[in-house]
């Protein structure tokens, strides 16, 4: 292999690499070809031991600088990571079979956006003056939580880990950052840009394993707060483990989101929505729109030019940068595809696009589209979390919106319409955290990101996610004597 993929060692702890072979051993998989590109070792006791107290050794000091100073240091990782923009890419695709061409464009900018945003708002971070009776006041001041773990999925591996170290860096806190143990070679080289732009030792630290490893960071009391990117079943463990120590939580979970298009729609836009929110990332999306109620007047035309526009996928090595379509993540993810894929037919929707696997080594699917899919359907309630997009028919916008809202998940959804007031109507009726009009799944670091109902609890990205890292102390000044009653 000309790029190596294998780290100097399992963890980055207290501002080097750590490793400490007890821990079980894991395989780290190139998606496309299916060839081990790394080992590592997950955390034994010892090692989350030394993340812990370096971590809560060196919070309080860089709570103590100035948000400038802070804020300088995440500026100037952000920098480098754009500097090393195409290697990180290329690790990001060997780490998530994602095509160069998604990954040189999403993954290490985005994160590098993250830590130049917080970097620039870490010295905005005040508390408020209240005026209050007879010339009293109280002020707010704006404090770090303190140690905050997050824990990643493995389908943007350098996001996740820049999306929760930034805004808990510029607040103050440390962090301990779990990759998903599928994807566990990007964080650390997050880790090594942010001590190299000058980040003190221990605030930044990366640990690997299972989801033990996970549980054992959420129930530690030295832990604050925990923000994890996965499932909902996951989030339901880890969200109730760290109530019972009342740690703040941040819940990044996964979705069925609607995608709905009007007749009025520009068609061909609403396919490029479709085609965003379904086939990028091989659809491995949290906020995919993988409902696509299509109305039927238009429903012919919108397969007819979807089926078109699928010719233009260019599916192969993900390192060239031609390539369009990567792998599945793991083998483990291609065959819940095929499961539900399986389930599609059996259930009687109408396969217009692919679904079978691609013959040969990795863990290859094609993009594939459903028809004909009703709402009881397996694949219109399960997240399937691959390329599978299901179409279904709407008559009118309040069935749209009755059948689209009908559903436990509540992260996206989206709109396209040419009615300008019928969009707004729409969004404001969606049950969703995020939503999308004339467009799809964006996520620039200047705006919210998150969901309601079972996608989960909580803001990332924008001044929004300040308010999850950080927690406000009250302060009231008496100007006069306090009137005691004896
Ligand atoms: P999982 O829920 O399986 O895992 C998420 C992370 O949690 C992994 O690092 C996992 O470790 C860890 N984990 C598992 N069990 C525990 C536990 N008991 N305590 C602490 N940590 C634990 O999700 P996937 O990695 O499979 O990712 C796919 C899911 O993530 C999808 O549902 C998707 O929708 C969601 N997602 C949500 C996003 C959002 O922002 N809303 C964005 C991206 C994905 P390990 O896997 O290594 O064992």
């Amino acid at each position: 292999m000309p790029y190596d993929t294998q780290p100097p060692a399992s963890h980055f702890i207290n501002g080097r690499y750590v490793e400490d072979s007890a821990g079980d051993l894991i395989e780290v998989v190139y998606p496309a070809t299916g060839a081990v590109i790394a080992r590592i070792h997950a955390a034994t006791p010892a090692i989350i031991e030394e993340a812990i107290t370096s971590a809560r050794a060196a919070q309080a000091a860089w709570a103590a600088l100035s948000g400038t100073e802070r804020g300088r240091i995440l500026r100037r990782a952000s920098e480098i990571m754009r500097e090393r923009n195409h290697d990180l890419s290329v690790l990001e695709t060997f780490d998530t079979g994602k095509p160069y061409q998604e990954t040189s464009v999403v993954d290490a900018t985005s994160g590098a956006d993250a830590l130049e945003y917080y970097g620039g708002m870490a010295a905005t971070l005040t508390g408020e003056h209240i005026p209050l009776a007879g010339g009293d006041w109280a002020y707010t001041k704006r404090e770090a939580l303190g140690l905050c773990v997050g824990i990643g999925a493995w389908n943007y591996p350098t996001q996740i880990a820049c999306w929760k170290g930034a805004p808990a860096l510029a607040c103050g806190n440390a962090m301990i950052f779990k990759p998903s143990e599928t994807t566990p070679l990007c964080a650390l080289k997050v880790a090594e840009i942010l001590h190299e732009a000058g980040l003190p030792a221990g605030l930044y630290n990366v640990v690997q394993g299972m989801g033990a490893v996970g549980a054992a960071l959420v129930t530690d009391p030295r832990v604050d707060k925990v923000s994890l990117t996965g499932s909902v079943p996951t989030g339901r463990k880890v969200y109730a483990a760290a109530a019972d120590g009342m740690k703040h939580v941040t819940m990044e979970l996964g979705g069925k989101s609607p995608l709905l298009v009007f007749e009025d729609a520009d068609i061909d836009a609403a396919v490029s929505g479709a085609i965003l929110g379904n086939f990028y990332s091989t659809g491995q999306v949290c906020s995919n729109g993988t409902r696509v109620f299509v109305q039927n007047a238009v429903i012919e035309p919108f397969l007819a030019r979807l089926a078109e526009r699928l010719k233009g996928a260019v599916i192969g090595d993900p390192q060239d940068p031609a390539t369009n379509i990567g792998p599945m993540a793991s083998a483990r993810q291609l065959e819940i595809v095929e499961g539900y894929v399986a389930k599609g037919l059996e259930e009687g929707a109408r396969l217009v696009a692919g679904g079978t696997r691609i013959a040969g080594e990795g863990f290859w699917f094609p993009p594939t589209v459903f028809a004909d899919v009703t709402d009881d359907m397996t694949i219109a309630r399960e997240e399937i979390f691959g390329p599978v997009m299901s179409v279904l028919g709407f008559d009118t916008e309040d069935e749209a919106l009755r059948r689209a809202n009908d559903t436990p998940f509540g992260l996206a959804a989206g709109v396209f319409t040419r009615d300008l007031a019928r969009a707004h109507r729409v969004v404001d009726a969606f049950e969703a955290g995020t939503c999308y009009i004339n467009s799809y799944n964006d996520a620039p670091v200047e705006m919210p990101f998150g969901g309601v109902k079972m996608s989960g609890v909580g803001r990332e990205n924008a001044r929004a996610a300040i308010e999850h890292y950080s927690q406000l102390k009250s302060v009231y000044v008496r100007m006069g004597q306090p009137e005691a009653p004896f």
